[in-house]
């Protein structure tokens, strides 16, 4: 058992005042801690049959592929507009100020495909709204959402409600 809080730091008024940032790069410079987090990660999912890990950009993506070998999937990445060479289905999503919007290959994800998806933090939850839309208008199962941490009272949870969401930290 790795204390993985304590690999956590928080960044006061990042990326602006009034927003405290969990920067966990010092748990990513963490051997143990890797192991330990994809370990973890996979067992919130009960190791169930999974085809792909869906990774959000960015951050999302350092335990996503982790997750995806331990699991013996693929994985697909969803990038911010642009990002991605290949033909893309796109989904707009509501930030604090403007909108943004994330984008998946269109051949990423094939009709019922148990599809767990992960990203480090779940905030207020639009992003991960976006997410699992693009992965049902592809026809993808979603068996889980994944977190490394849940920021409960941003209530990003009342956005995913129908789906199962797990985290490994809970503030
Ligand atoms: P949401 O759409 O849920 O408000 O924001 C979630 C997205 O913003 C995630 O992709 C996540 O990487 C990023 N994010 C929001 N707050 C934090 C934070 O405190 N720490 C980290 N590492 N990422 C955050």
């Amino acid at each position: 058992m790795i204390d993985i809080e304590s690999l956590i730091r928080d960044i006061p008024d990042f990326p602006k005042p009034g927003v405290v940032f969990k920067d966990i790069t010092p748990l990513l410079m963490d051997a143990k801690a890797i192991a330990y987090c994809t370990e973890e990660l996979a067992n919130l999912t009960e190791r169930q049959h999974v085809d792909k890990v869906v990774g959000i950009e960015s951050r999302g993506f350092f335990f996503a592929t982790l997750l995806a070998k331990e699991l013996n999937a693929g994985f697909v990445p969803l990038r911010k507009a642009g990002k991605l060479p290949y033909h893309t289905l796109k989904e707009p999503y509501l930030l604090e100020y403007g909108m943004d919007s994330l984008e998946i290959h269109e051949d990423a994800i094939s009709k019922g495909d148990k599809v767990v998806l992960h990203d480090d933090v779940l905030a207020t939850g639009g992003t991960a709204q976006a997410a699992c839309k693009l992965i049902e208008k592809l026809g993808g199962e979603i068996v889980q959402c994944n977190f490394l941490i849940e920021l409960s009272f941003l209530r990003g949870s009342d956005k995913i409600r129908r789906h199962d969401i797990r985290s490994l930290l809970t503030y």
